[in-house]
């Protein structure tokens, strides 16, 4: 064994040793009832959409065949990138190829050493590696915590020219909301533009479903809006939706836009479906809120910490090892409800993750209930 693979067995071991080792687990068993997935709405397998698909590649091909900016541009994109600018209500929407790909690129592509950000500790970990990506000197702060942006911000925001604020609206490992509007006041008066990404809102919030910045009416006050099609849409791909320029100067810039082939031309066309279906079917967003309220209040009536509110039901566990054990019992009763660990989130703050889909039925959600509610009662 060479030394390569000598480090990598003691990095393996210690992540054993520490229960924090990630596998792989193929969905094999149709009998467990998924609390695990980011399809909220149930569209992944929509019937619209899966004959959509069909036809589509009938008709476009598969593969795009080359970037944006060479082979693989088609009248189908501009036509999403429009339907996306009047669904999140700004000038200009563009497409790219995941909401990794996005943060990665964009982020880069608009900070450099003259920008700093200022962005919510709990960010995604595609945030975080755009802006360690893009070099800008950077300040964290306090999740939720306004005093203490606005404490950074009045120490360290006249030392640079221009600066940014990075959050997202729901956060994926909390379920809770970012202080949109308290964001902007503070964006206002600091100088500051903002970026917000609604990967786990779109579809969720808002009258037509585009997210908590319109549930808000703040659409005109956030130059770059980013949302995934991979998650409540169902389907795979971002965007973002911005200005006119903003967009003009990405395609000029943003390397995960210029160097990756575009997706896949039927792709588009189902992202298009699957935004008209967010508007045209309230009612999914709207059961599933419901039955997101339901679960969270029973469980906090048996005593559990729950975090957020929203469509992800975090159960605060603390311990590695008990999250675990508790994940694997539940997955023996048929229900599939994952462990977080660090480094995902702090240390000491494992939890249980529960998200929540239009598709399960009350019943589904009346026993997973009771299974936590026994399981969990025994802990200590
Ligand atoms: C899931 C997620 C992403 C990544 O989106 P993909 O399309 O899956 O690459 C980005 N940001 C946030 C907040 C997310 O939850």
């Amino acid at each position: 064994m060479n030394h390569l693979q000598e480090d990598l067995e003691i990095f393996l071991n210690q992540q054993k040793k520490e229960q924090t080792l990630r596998t792989l687990n193929p969905i094999s068993n149709s009998k467990i009832i998924d609390f695990s997935t980011n399809d909220y709405l149930g569209l992944s397998k929509h019937p619209k959409l899966i004959a959509t698909l069909q036809k589509e590649t009938s008709k476009l091909g598969i593969g795009s065949t080359g970037s944006r900016l060479l082979s693989g541009d088609h009248k189908i994109f501009h036509q999403l990138e429009e339907e996306i600018a009047q669904f999140k209500q700004k000038e200009a929407g563009l497409i790219l190829n995941s909401g990794y790909q996005a943060n990665v690129g964009l982020i880069p592509a608009l900070c450099s050493n003259d920008t700093t950000i200022f962005y919510d500790r709990l960010c995604h970990a595609s945030l975080i590696d755009g802006i360690l990506l893009s070099r800008s000197p950077s300040f964290r702060f306090k999740h939720n915590d306004l005093m203490h942006l606005e404490t950074l911000l009045k120490k360290n925001r006249s030392k640079f020219k221009k600066a940014c604020i990075i959050t997202e609206s729901i956060f994926s490992m909390d379920g809770d909301q970012a202080l949109l509007k308290e964001l902007v006041s503070l964006k206002k008066k600091y100088d500051c533009w903002m970026m917000v990404d609604e990967a786990h809102a779109t579809g969720i919030y808002g009258k037509t479903g585009a997210g908590l910045i319109e549930e808000l009416g703040l659409s005109n006050q956030i130059e770059l809006i980013l949302g995934t099609f991979s998650k409540a849409l169902g389907s795979f791909g971002a965007y973002i939706a911005t200005t006119q320029m903003i967009k003009k100067y990405l395609i000029n810039t943003c390397r995960s836009f210029i160097y990756s082939t575009s997706l896949p031309l039927p792709i588009i066309a189902v992202n298009r479906e699957s935004l008209k279906i967010i508007q045209q079917e309230p009612f999914r967003r709207s059961e599933l809120l419901k039955n997101a309220n339901f679960l969270r209040e029973s469980l906090k009536k048996i005593g559990l910490t729950i975090l957020g509110n929203s469509q992800i039901i975090p159960i605060l566990i603390g311990d590695n090892q008990k999250t675990i054990d508790l994940s694997k019992k539940l997955l023996e009763k048929k229900f599939r409800i994952p462990p977080i660990r660090y480094p995902t989130v702090p240390k000491n703050t494992a939890r249980l993750r529960i998200s929540v889909s239009y598709l399960h039925s009350m019943k589904q959600l009346k026993n997973v209930i009771e299974q936590i509610s026994k399981l969990t009662a025994k802990l200590e």
